[in-house]
């Protein structure tokens, strides 16, 4: 049996185990990473259709690891977001109050995986095992060992990426809050005529919320959007079988005001929406990151900038302990890491749960609270200006 030690042991290699893996290994640390899926030519990262909305505050953290001006290549800024409550009627503009700023920036994520994925192949500092089997762990006072066929890890802490399915946090038992929605989301990346001028857009239907996000333009005639459209899992299901010209045809009806006319599909795919949050983010020499720990409606693009969060306060605590001479896998690190990440996560949870049941309803009063929030937050720039800072992970700025 082939064994090695390592500073940490990070499961799985999506946006965010990807992300940690890098900068650890940039802080000098050694990492194993194990995914279960294979790298090949055809490979997982690039099966990712969707597209990320980077926050000012995720952006933050890629320029403190260096790691922002690579992404900024391939990233659309977003410069406008306009909101619409059913069809286009309340509506509210939402834009940087800080002058020559941006709301934000859309990038895809095959891209940001294929970019890390380039990095960490070629950095010593970091073992990348793909189409791995983990057969066994056991967590003692001293150390974390994995047992892959044929291979013994040992780390000082296990960082737990492997997505809202996480193995790990079955593996140990850690109990989860589950909320399961009966919708689907489509995301569709599509050719349009008109320019999006760096507006995202989210229209709040009483089936669900269709967002459209502005991509970086790729073809010299045409302008990119990314579309995300939660709805009834069946009319998803239905979408995601019919014919290119008729989805087209539909996506038409819905979008043409904002996006002229649609000419071509350029990828697609469908996925189950659910809300969930670990009943703890640690446990001995574990720590859950990303959406093992917690997994939001994307009804506002949140869900990997406030993985990122994670990633930040992780990175920060393991720093602390090194400079006291602590272990990385001690109680310093996962308690203070549980503390400082859950209320963050689980507001979010709960935030974004609600928005998605009050943008359902469909009754006199619901409407009348809607369209005077609206009108409100529309107006009123001192409330506009706070609810863009969250969003952009800027906090007590106002
Ligand atoms: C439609 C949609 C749109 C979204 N848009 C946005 C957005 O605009 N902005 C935003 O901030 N967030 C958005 N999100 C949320 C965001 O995509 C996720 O929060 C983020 O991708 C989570 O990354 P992760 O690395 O934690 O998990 P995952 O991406 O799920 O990665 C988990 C990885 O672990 C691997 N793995 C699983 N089990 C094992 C195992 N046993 N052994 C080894 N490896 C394993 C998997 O193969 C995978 O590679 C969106 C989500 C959806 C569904």
């Amino acid at each position: 049996m082939i064994e090695k030690k390592s500073d940490f042991i990070i499961v799985g290699s999506g946006l965010i185990g990807l992300f940690i893996a890098y900068f650890l290994s940039k802080l000098d640390f050694t990492v194993v990473l194990i995914e279960k899926n294979k790298l090949s030519q055809s490979n997982y990262a690039l099966k990712d259709v969707r597209t990320t909305a980077i926050s000012e505050g995720s952006k933050q953290i890629l320029s403190k690891f260096g790691i922002w001006t690579e992404i900024n290549k391939q990233a659309e800024k977003i410069k406008s977001i306009k909101v619409f409550d059913r069809k286009y009627v309340n509506k509210i503009d939402f834009s940087n109050p800080r002058k020559n700023s941006v709301l934000g920036y859309i990038v895809q994520n095959k891209y940001i995986k294929k970019t890390l994925i380039k990095k960490i192949k070629k950095n010593k500092k970091i073992d990348f095992i793909h189409n791995a089997k983990i057969k066994d762990i056991s967590i003692s006072d001293s150390c974390v060992e994995l047992y892959l066929s044929g291979r013994k890890i040992k780390a000082s802490l296990l960082i737990a990426c492997d997505g809202k399915k996480s193995f790990i946090r079955e593996y140990f038992k850690m109990q989860l809050f589950q909320k399961k929605y009966k919708q689907k989301a489509i995301v569709v990346n599509l050719f349009h005529c008109v320019d999006h001028y760096n507006t995202a857009y989210e229209i709040f239907l009483n089936t669900g919320p269709l967002a459209c996000l502005p991509m970086k333009k790729i073809d010299k005639k045409y302008f990119s959007s990314s579309i995300v459209w939660s709805h009834k899992a069946d009319f998803i299901k239905t979408l995601d079988k019919i014919n290119e010209k008729f989805l087209i045809s539909i996506l038409n009806e819905k979008l043409n005001p904002i996006l002229g006319k649609i000419k071509s599909i350029i990828s697609k795919n469908t996925f189950p929406l659910s809300a969930q949050i670990n009943s703890n983010f640690s446990s001995k020499r574990i720590v859950y990151v990303g959406d093992s720990a917690h997994s939001i409606h994307p009804i506002a693009g949140q869900g990997w900038n406030l993985g990122m969060r994670d990633v930040d306060s992780l990175i920060n605590i393991i720093l602390k302990a090194n400079s006291l001479g602590l272990d990385y896998g001690s109680e310093f690190v996962t308690d203070n890491y549980n503390k400082q990440r859950y209320f963050d996560a689980y507001s979010l949870y709960q935030v974004t749960d609600k928005l998605n049941y009050i943008f359902g309803k469909d009754d006199f009063l619901s409407s009348k609270i809607r369209q005077l929030g609206f009108s409100l937050i529309d107006k009123n720039k001192k409330i506009n200006n706070k609810i863009v800072n969250y969003a952009m992970g800027i906090r007590n700025v106002l």
